[in-house]
């Protein structure tokens, strides 16, 4: 009993001690779980700050300026609107690396990648550049651009515009005409879509001139040579019959300069007037001197030529330079004698390296004896003659051009038939001069002589070949605007 009792009383503690350690187990498993959780917690929290800092501060930095998509015309140059790198606010810029072309004469979409490396770590971005056409197409018209005038009584032809597009090329054929009242409009699209439209005012009217042409402005004729009028071309936009009249008398027994008027209308009353020369010459004087001097005046030289000529009563031609006195000129014209251009500079290189070169010294020295004597003069002496080959070193042909031109406006141009060979550098005496030239003076043809009154030994022979000339029946005279030309054969 008692055993039972102690048995009963030893199982109450030891049944109450078991309890005890279980409770007690429960407590200390609690902590430790607890802990390992708290740090895989904090383990985590670690991994992600330094993860979240290091993707931070350690990956560089890279921003486009602009936007991320530009567009840039059809074959104008892209311009990078440029970017900014920074690794922990160092400014790395410089290391960008940009690749991928723009090819602007190609429409399209073209990826540019930028990309920037700094200590291990690489930063990329992409920006689209798009190629495209936004130019609208060009209208152009061949004639007047605000109005359009059609011929009555015919229909618009379709032909009188153009459509250039930047893109595209010539898109002529894609232009949509619409006549709308009095106004035609014209419409095109390029093939981006980009749209042009002109508009023009329609009138049904002929308002043009025609075109006339003389196959020959200026004509030279002998005096009581027959005249036939010239012919002439003759055009218009509307009318195919163009009536041309023709006013002016010429009266070819007597010398002088007529003028002709050419007049061509069509039916809506367009006119168009062109004038034709007519110069009756001077029958070929045969047996007669013109003494011509060229390259003066000269003070020394001209005034006693001008002395001899006035003793002797015998007039002449002077081809004048820009050189010299205006006095001189002034008392050539003066005293009877004839005026004529021999160009302002007489420098070869110059008045034979183009007509506009020979034209502009020309006027220099045709305004220079106008000034002096009021009267445009019409007589030339081409330096050199119209056979010069010298020229040919400055313009292949031009000799054979402007001596058909300086016909066209109005001029006249005189060689020479007997040369006094008296600008050979002093090569002659006077009397060798006088002889070259009394040597070869005839009855039977015109006595064209070249002298030059800049010349010392000129004066001293011009007295024997007046006398020469004037005891064997010869008589002397300037060049007229109706004299015959005496030319040379056009060797350039
Ligand atoms: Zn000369």
């Amino acid at each position: 009993m008692r055993n039972k009792k102690l048995l009963k009383h030893d199982y109450k503690p030891l049944h109450n001690s078991y309890s005890y350690l279980n409770a007690l187990q429960r407590k200390r498993v609690m902590p430790i779980r607890f802990r390992l959780f708290t740090i895989c917690v904090l383990f985590l929290v670690l991994g992600f700050t330094l993860l979240a800092s290091y993707q931070i501060l350690f990956f560089p930095r890279l921003k486009l300026n602009g936007s991320r998509v530009v567009e840039v015309e059809y074959k104008s140059k892209f311009k990078d609107p440029g970017y900014r790198s920074s690794y922990q606010g160092k400014d790395i810029s410089s290391q960008v690396k940009v690749s991928g072309k723009v090819d602007s004469s190609r429409l399209g979409s073209y990826p540019i990648t930028y990309q920037v490396t700094s200590h291990g770590m690489s930063t990329i971005k992409t920006r689209i550049v798009k190629v495209v056409d936004s130019k609208a197409p060009q209208i152009e018209f061949l004639t007047d651009n605000k109005e359009l005038y059609i011929c009555p009584d015919t229909k618009y032809l379709y032909d009188d515009y153009k459509a250039i597009d930047n893109y595209d090329g010539d898109i002529t054929d894609q232009v949509k005409v619409k006549e709308i009242g009095n106004v035609m409009k014209y419409q095109v699209k390029d093939s981006s879509g980009n749209q042009t439209v002109v508009e023009r005012k329609v009138l049904y009217k002929d308002i043009e001139k025609p075109s006339l042409t003389l196959d020959t402005p200026t004509i030279m004729l002998m005096k009581g040579e027959a005249f036939t009028d010239s012919t002439y071309q003759v055009k218009d936009n509307c009318s195919s019959h163009v009536k041309v009249s023709v006013s002016g008398n010429v009266d070819t027994n007597q010398v002088g300069k007529y003028e002709r008027v050419f007049k061509a209308k069509d039916d809506y009353g367009n006119v168009t007037k062109k004038i034709q020369k007519v110069i009756v010459m001077e029958p070929v004087k045969k047996g007669v001197i013109y003494l011509t001097f060229d390259d003066g005046p000269r003070s020394g030289t001209t005034d006693i030529i001008l002395n001899i000529l006035k003793e002797k009563g015998v007039k002449a031609t002077f081809f004048v330079t820009s050189s010299g006195p205006d006095d001189l000129i002034k008392r050539e014209f003066d005293e009877g004698h004839s005026i004529g251009l021999h160009t302002a500079s007489h420098n070869y290189s110059s008045i034979y390296s183009s007509s506009d070169a020979y034209f502009d010294d020309l006027k220099i020295v045709s305004d220079r004896v106008e000034r002096i004597t009021g009267q445009k003069p019409s007589l030339l002496r081409f330096p050199g003659g119209s056979s010069n080959t010298i020229s040919k070193h400055y313009s292949v042909g031009i000799m054979s051009y402007l001596t058909k031109e300086v016909l066209n406006r109005g001029y006249r141009y005189y060689d020479w038939n007997i040369d006094s060979r008296d600008a050979e550098g002093g090569r002659f005496s006077a009397s060798q001069i006088a002889s070259f030239v009394t040597s070869k003076l005839s009855h039977d043809k015109v006595n064209m002589v070249l002298m030059h009154d800049v010349k010392v030994t000129t004066k001293d022979a011009l007295a024997s070949i007046i006398d020469y000339g004037l005891a064997n029946g010869y008589s002397f005279e300037a060049i007229t605007p109706y004299t015959d030309m005496v030319v040379q054969r056009v060797n350039n």
